[in-house]
């Protein structure tokens, strides 16, 4: 999990050009909103230690379907802003979903439910790149109803990147290799901090989700060593796993679920022993 670089460019004018290209009624309803569009903007900005303060302003009937219709009617205004905070990323993380590092970011989430926040449709700062399958699963999902607290990392703000929450333990089951994922508080996370993250996780079924996945890295990563560690010992194929996980690590960050996968083989010892098995 990265953080994302937001896009550089003024929101207010993102809008404001939006607007201009819709047909003349709408494109008059929207301008006439423009100035509490451009408020709610302020506030926002002014709240992203926080979101879950936030309130909807309540636009209904037609000046919401107007608003939802900036995201949803493609324009050129807003395809120059999504390809914009795709490109605002490194590279090597452009492509990938940041929610749970697996995915493609083929999708835009919108942090503040775009049909409860529809002023906030087409703000930069409220769409995250993001796979299908976390914006499926994060839904219209933003505050706990009963505590009021936050439920997703906000991957534009949120300082979560250099604590090492994400644990994986493998077991074998039939000799066959599991990965299981769990979190851990550390020292430098606050009670709150944690309890954002496991909501996180917890909604967007991670840990499930990087059990499945993590089959296939591990059968692959057990025959590359086999085909390319010529001679092996526990030593050489522990540090082979180590320097893996860092490489990963210096693109993905700590708690990326392929970085942990490859500690996590070089902590098991039956793992590396299956490794140094002759075929
Ligand atoms: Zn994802």
């Amino acid at each position: 999990m990265k953080k994302l670089v937001p896009s550089s460019l003024d929101p207010y004018q993102v809008f404001n050009d939006i607007a201009s290209v819709k047909r003349l009624e709408k494109g008059e309803r929207l301008k006439r909103i423009a100035p509490e569009i451009c408020n709610s903007y302020k506030i926002y900005c002014n709240s992203i230690s926080d979101l879950s303060v936030m309130y909807p302003i309540g636009f209904t009937g037609l000046e919401k379907e107007d608003l939802e219709d900036c995201y949803l009617g493609k324009t050129n205004p807003l395809n120059r802003l999504l390809a914009d905070i795709i490109e605002s990323q490194a590279l090597p993380i452009r492509s990938q979903c940041q929610y749970c590092g697996m995915g493609s970011a083929n999708t835009f989430d919108h942090y503040l439910p775009r049909s409860i926040f529809p002023e906030f449709a087409v703000f930069s700062l409220n769409l995250l790149p993001c796979c299908d399958t976390c914006n499926k699963h994060k839904s219209n999902v933003f505050i706990n109803n009963l505590e009021g607290k936050r439920q997703i990392i906000n991957l534009y703000y949120d300082n979560l990147i250099s604590e090492c929450y994400l644990n994986v333990s493998i077991y074998y089951k039939d000799d066959v290799p599991i990965a299981e994922y769990s979190l851990v508080q550390t020292s430098g996370i606050s009670d709150s901090q944690f309890c954002l993250i496991k909501s996180h996780y917890s909604k967007l079924k991670l840990l499930e989700r990087f059990r499945k996945r993590s089959s296939e890295v591990l059968s692959e990563t057990q025959s590359s060593i086999k085909t390319h560690i010529k001679t092996k010992s526990i030593e050489r194929v522990r540090q082979f796993l180590l320097e893996e996980a860092q490489r990963l690590r210096d693109i993905f960050s700590n708690n990326h679920w392929k970085v942990v996968l490859h500690e996590g083989m070089a902590n098991s010892s039956k793992f590396i022993e299956d490794c140094c098995l002759t075929q």
